[in-house]
């Protein structure tokens, strides 16, 4: 039905960024795709585009938000704890042997938010588990991958609840499109202006080698550590096998790994974090020693604490990112309720397992390697938002002297 409201031109031009930019997919790779059915058009279109490129096989992996109730509404209790292994396995097999990674996302955010969250954790965690082994290929970046997102009308009615639907999705039709920058002539021109911008503010951090940066703003005063040997990305970047590819479209944040057992204070979130389809409104934590000590929401407390729960490194931080309070999605003023959105919007920080990639000769460290540096280990990865208009914050060097990086959310250099 959204076939006739979203622009099919805009959708080619989106998926033919999608693979050249997005995922720069190579001579006969293989492309492992996952999507909602309802982005079957665009799934199409990007599968269309991959062959051109001269992809081996696209095998795309669909969802449907009516299934998922269906398991929720129907299944016995056990049913909860397991996963499609056999699946998952076959993904990291693909990955092991080549394939590319592409995600589609754009189902409802909020569709498990009236179901038990009980039952949401213990699936969500049993499908982790099994997910683990391919998430190792994306989490240390051996292969190149690109998340992306369609306008479904569950999504489109999440973000203009009180918009007709066709006006709903076109209304998100047009917010991703210009996030996406999909909308002017040349697309991969704008890419590449986009991502030198970015390259330009890595580069400035990785002069610094900032011990810490000191976060401050309305409930907020917290010092996160770096990791030793901490590097920062941001934009188009390039994966173990060799291939340079935008992991997020859009993308306005840049990005490092902090210290697991170096974050001191307290924060609090600046925009609702949508988890697994509930919503978590106003989050309050405390760290010491790296650590969550206290937790506490305004709303979907119990899924935050659930969340916390997860394992030992799910209490701990995994990223830190910076995003200006003027990037574009800050100012559409929309919330997306969508990490991939929301998330380059303002300046987050990340729960769980870090990117062994945010580190000097990230590729060649072994996993031991990474923790001794001070990275995180974790069955999550779950952004939340720390930043906004009167958010400042300080990069506080070795010797202990302090550098402007942000003041009143914007860049201080
Ligand atoms: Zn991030
Ligand atoms: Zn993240």
């Amino acid at each position: 039905m959204t076939q006739d409201i979203v622009d099919p031109r805009t959708l080619d031009r989106l998926a033919d960024v999608a693979i050249s930019v997005g995922l720069n997919l190579q001579q006969g790779q293989d492309l492992i795709l996952t999507a909602p059915m309802d982005a079957l058009p665009l799934v199409r279109r990007i599968a269309a585009a991959a062959y051109r490129a001269g992809a081996g096989v696209v095998t795309p992996i669909f969802s449907d938000e009516e299934l998922t109730l269906a398991r929720y509404r129907n299944a016995q209790d056990e049913s909860f704890d397991r996963a499609p292994n056999w699946l998952l396995d076959g993904m990291a097999a693909g990955f092991a042997s080549g394939a590319a990674r592409m995600a589609i996302v754009g189902d409802d955010p909020m569709l498990l938010a009236e179901e038990d969250p009980e039952k949401v954790a213990r699936a969500g965690k049993a499908n982790s588990i099994a997910y683990r082994p391919a998430l190792e290929h994306i989490a240390n970046f051996k292969i190149n991958w690109s998340i992306l997102s369609y306008p479904t009308l569950s999504w489109a009615k999440r973000v203009f609840p009180d918009l007709p639907d066709d006006d709903a999705v076109a209304k998100l039709a047009d917010a991703i499109f210009a996030a996406s920058r999909v909308l002017g002539e040349d697309p991969v021109s704008e890419w590449k202006a986009h991502n030198a911008a970015l390259a330009e503010r890595t580069a400035w951090l990785n002069g610094k080698r900032f011990d810490a940066l000191h976060f401050t703003g309305p409930g907020t005063d917290l010092k996160v550590g770096l990791a030793d040997g901490h590097e920062w990305m941001g934009g188009a970047s390039t994966a173990q096998n060799g291939v340079t590819c935008n992991p997020n479209m859009p993308t306005e944040e840049v990005f490092t790994t902090p210290h697991a057992a170096k974050v001191e204070g307290y924060v609090r979130s600046t925009k609702p974090l949508s988890h697994q389809g509930s919503l978590i409104d106003e989050i309050e934590v405390r760290f010491e020693g790296g650590t969550i000590t206290e937790a506490r929401a305004s709303k979907g407390e119990q899924v935050l604490l659930k969340l916390l729960d997860t394992d030992e490194g799910a209490r701990r931080l995994g990223e830190v990112a910076l995003v200006p309070h003027s990037s574009p999605i800050s100012q559409s003023g929309l919330l997306f309720y969508n990490t991939l959105y929301d998330e380059n919007a303002a300046c987050h920080i990340a729960l769980g397992q870090c990117y062994s990639k945010c580190f000097l000769n990230g590729a060649s460290l072994s996993e031991d390697e990474v923790k001794a540096k001070g990275g995180n280990s974790s069955m999550i990865h779950v952004d939340w938002m720390i930043g906004g208009a009167e958010t400042d914050i300080d990069g506080i060097a070795e010797d202990g002297s302090r550098v402007p990086v942000f003041r009143r959310g914007e860049w201080a250099r």
